[in-house]
């Protein structure tokens, strides 16, 4: 039996030692359902963690409205755990209980496929991703392989941090994809986009928001963090770029990024799903421009960004929210009223 598969326990009274509360997916396109289950125990190379801050991210959005193929269900989302172990399976040595740990979206790979031998593990044929394949941290334990655990940088509060732990990690990826491009333009500025666009302006970049027409709060947002310039992504950057993240999933935005790009220009895609590209003409990515997407994430990915993070230092701008009020957060972040991060936070 797969190790973090939970048992239900039967509802209502009061709560019982040994259980874990959660909100769990039972059928995609549906509301997640508020339950108590029984406590998950860790087997080989696993530590249980005590959850103090789950970040809300648009993977969960894509999980949850049945957008992302064969998630394993009954399901409990999220997969930006900040918090401490607390007890150790056979085997693990990394951490003592105790220890401040946070549990990414990657959450186990096999070591042995041409990508894993390659160290390209983010693209493991037979990749566990948290929150999706496997129990997530939309509760308050959850069963994580110690070795795919990330130590968390100090000085960072447990909700301060959780989204680094995705939409840090990815937007980092994805902009180091970009090389050394100098005008950089992020289109959807979300969670992810807030976080890069703080790393991007501390590398000395220039930085453009392209943001939903007429928003103005979030290109104000933008340009409080650093963005030389915010406006509306339709319309276009006052300039060439030489680089663009995609970060909003709507496949409309990459002829509009493409066509802002200088010559030798990438345009990266940050997400993991997004809606249709139309069809564009070949003129908009001759000149060398390239186009391409960031899937996962590797360990090193998460070692490095969990120590650029404190030397920017990226602050996290968050909203937090009960852990039972999961579904309300997900509304927000649904219908683009969330400034930077939702947060979980369960109660104890
Ligand atoms: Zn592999
Ligand atoms: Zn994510």
């Amino acid at each position: 039996m797969q190790a973090g598969v939970r048992a239900e326990r039967p509802q209502g009274g009061a709560r019982q030692w040994g259980s874990v509360r959660a909100m769990v997916l039972d059928t995609p396109g549906r509301r997640l359902r508020e339950a108590e289950l029984e406590q998950p125990r860790p087997g080989p190379r696993q530590v249980l963690v005590r959850v103090h801050a789950c970040g809300v991210c648009r993977t969960d959005l894509h999980v949850v409205d049945g957008e992302l193929p064969d998630p394993k269900l009954p399901l409990v989302p999220g997969h930006q755990v900040a918090g401490e172990v607390a007890t150790l399976g056979n085997g693990a040595e990394r951490f003592e209980p105790g220890d401040r740990v946070g549990v990414p979206w990657l959450g186990w790979t096999c070591g042995e496929c041409r990508y894993c031998r390659t160290g390209r593990e983010n693209l493991c044929d037979r990749a566990r991703f948290t929150g999706y394949l496997l129990d997530g941290g939309y509760a308050d334990l959850v069963v994580a392989d110690e070795r795919f655990c990330l130590p968390l940088p100090a000085g960072y509060a447990d909700g301060e941090v959780a989204p680094l732990l995705c939409a840090g990690l990815i937007g980092y990826r994805a902009l180091r994809m970009t090389g050394e491009a100098e005008r950089l333009g992020l289109y959807g500025f979300g969670t992810s986009a807030h976080i890069v666009c703080q790393v991007a302006h501390h590398e000395g970049r220039r930085v453009f928001a392209l943001t939903r027409e007429g928003d103005a709060d979030t290109q104000a947002f933008a340009r409080g963090l650093g963005a030389e310039w915010a406006g509306d992504a339709p319309a276009g950057p006052p300039e060439e770029l030489d680089a663009a993240i995609i970060f909003a999933p709507a496949g409309e935005l990459v002829p509009l990024a493409l066509r802002a790009l200088a010559k030798g220009g990438s345009a990266v895609c940050a997400g993991i799903h997004m809606s249709d590209i139309p069809a564009f003409p070949y003129e908009i990515l001759w000149g060398e421009r390239s186009l391409r997407s960031v899937a996962n994430l590797t360990r090193h990915d998460g070692e490095e960004f969990m120590s650029v993070a404190p030397r920017v230092p990226v602050r996290t701008e968050t909203t937090d929210y009960p852990l039972a009020k999961a579904n309300e957060a997900l509304d927000a972040l649904r219908n683009g009223r969330l400034r930077g991060a939702a947060v979980l936070v369960p109660e104890r």
